[in-house]
């Protein structure tokens, strides 16, 4: 039997779920990959601290020229997070002729094209199966198994996090407030959950998803984002009774040549799947000109299921698979030739105003939308206090540029407390 020596550089969540998987699942996958697997060095910043799982004694190291100048060392796995220096020792390590395989989306999605070139340039392949979606192979998905397709939509429930809070929000009638500490209780937030609820997380995971699939650089900057953190319970219970839940969804969609790119909550229909994926689970429709509509649910985040995802790269390369991700993403442009202004884009609306209970509001809200190209599906009126009013408007597919200009003027209008809610509503056509 062959034998290979890798390194992993980190050991916490994930890097302990790739430890046990390449533990428990040895046997399978010395026969898959056709290798029996060695891993030489285990790199942490903290070699005192203590940890759950038992590893040889001389196999952590917190210092990496250690593993770069070992000849021996074929192949890095990229566990340790945030861009610096995970960055550089990737780049390092492809520069010494191993190969990586990375979790990493923050440095994919704003780095990715100097790794992938750099790969390129030094021979060695690049995997990053887990950086979008965790245990969910959707990296190859797209880069292989749909390659005969022009794809057209991919719509994604990528953040477990986000879809914790707003399924605790849903199914149990908790605030915000609550449902995010428990989530980091659970381990499933950060301390710090900006990333998470303010949408970043999923503009790096639909960056990457959709340079791959419409061939278009896309930089995570470039998508339009909103996050779940002005998301409130009278929101959650409004979707509820016209038949929808909210979930953060990546959205990507072409037409025209045009790349439309968005991240933030919207109502999904009941009747689709989606509605239905709860808790920590992330979701992927793709609607593709060949294969129709698709769709991928399963763990999103964890350390089984995501080091599932990176052990399968892992023996990717050591099966020595010639569809090299790497060079899918630089030289296929696939005739699109921009990413839209987020003004054009033409969602169904959900809109929430807090009015006063005066006569003849309704018909002046109306009269601004119609001036606007805004056409009102229905509109739901219900008295919460005394003089005080919820209005809530469904449109049908609108400008985003037309919402704004009427909300401008409809917020001035002496009758309008207050605009508290602008969602849009997701039909997955
Ligand atoms: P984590 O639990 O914070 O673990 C990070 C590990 O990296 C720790 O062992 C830490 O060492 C080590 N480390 C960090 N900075 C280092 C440095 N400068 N030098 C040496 N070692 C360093 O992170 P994680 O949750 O496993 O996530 C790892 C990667 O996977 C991230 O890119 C993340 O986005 C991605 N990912 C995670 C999940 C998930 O479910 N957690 C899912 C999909 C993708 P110490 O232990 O000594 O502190």
């Amino acid at each position: 039997m062959n034998k290979v020596k890798i390194a992993i550089l980190g050991l916490g969540n994930v890097g302990k779920g790739v430890w046990k998987i390449l533990q428990k699942n040895e046997n399978e996958i010395m026969k898959r990959s056709g290798y029996e697997i060695e891993v030489a060095k285990i790199l942490v910043r903290d070699k005192n601290k203590g940890r759950d799982v038992e590893v040889p004694e001389g196999i952590i190291t917190d210092n990496f020229e250690e593993i770069l100048n070992d000849k021996e060392i074929k192949i890095v796995i990229e566990l340790m997070g945030g861009a610096e220096p995970s960055k550089e020792y990737m780049l390092r390590s492809m520069k010494a002729k191993k190969h990586v395989v990375t979790a990493n989306k923050l440095v994919l999605a704003n780095w990715g094209e100097e790794l992938f070139k750099t790969s390129q340039q030094e021979n060695v392949q690049f995997y990053y199966e887990a950086s979008v979606g965790g245990g969910i192979p959707i990296i190859r998905e797209i880069n292989e198994s749909l390659t005969a397709n022009r794809i057209k939509t991919i719509i994604g429930i990528l953040n477990g996090t986000t879809n914790y809070i707003l399924s605790k929000m849903t199914l149990e009638g908790m605030s915000y407030d609550k449902a995010l500490k428990e989530a980091q209780e659970k381990g499933y937030a950060e301390a710090d959950p900006t990333s998470d609820v303010e949408g970043f997380d999923v503009t790096y995971k639909l960056a990457i998803i959709s340079s791959l699939a419409f061939g278009m650089k896309v930089h995570p900057d470039l998508i339009f984002r909103e996050g779940i953190n002005n998301i409130n319970t009278i929101d959650i219970e409004y979707a509820k009774k016209f038949g929808y839940k909210i979930k953060l969804l990546a959205i990507a969609k072409e037409k025209n040549n045009k790349l439309e790119l968005r991240v933030h909550p919207a109502l999904v229909p009941n009747n689709h799947p989606f509605a239905n994926v709860n808790d920590s689970f992330n979701a992927i429709f793709i609607k593709g000109n060949a294969v129709g509509d698709l769709m991928l649910i399963g763990r999103g985040a964890g350390d089984l299921p995501t080091g599932s995802a990176v052990v399968g790269d892992l023996i990717s390369i050591l099966r020595n698979n010639e569809l090299l991700p790497a060079a899918n993403v630089l030289n296929n442009r696939l005739g699109i030739k921009e990413i839209k202004n987020s003004d054009e884009n033409e969602p169904k609306f959900y809109i929430r105003l807090n009015i006063k209970d005066t006569a003849g509001v309704l018909g002046q809200i109306s009269t601004i939308f119609g001036e606007n190209n805004i056409s009102i599906l229905s509109v739901t009126q219900d008295i919460n206090q005394e003089e005080d009013v919820s209005l809530v408007f469904i449109t049908y597919n609108s400008m985003e540029k037309d919402m704004k200009d009427s909300l401008k003027i409809i917020e001035q209008l002496d009758s309008v407390n207050k605009v508290e809610s602008i969602l849009r509503i997701e039909s997955f056509n």
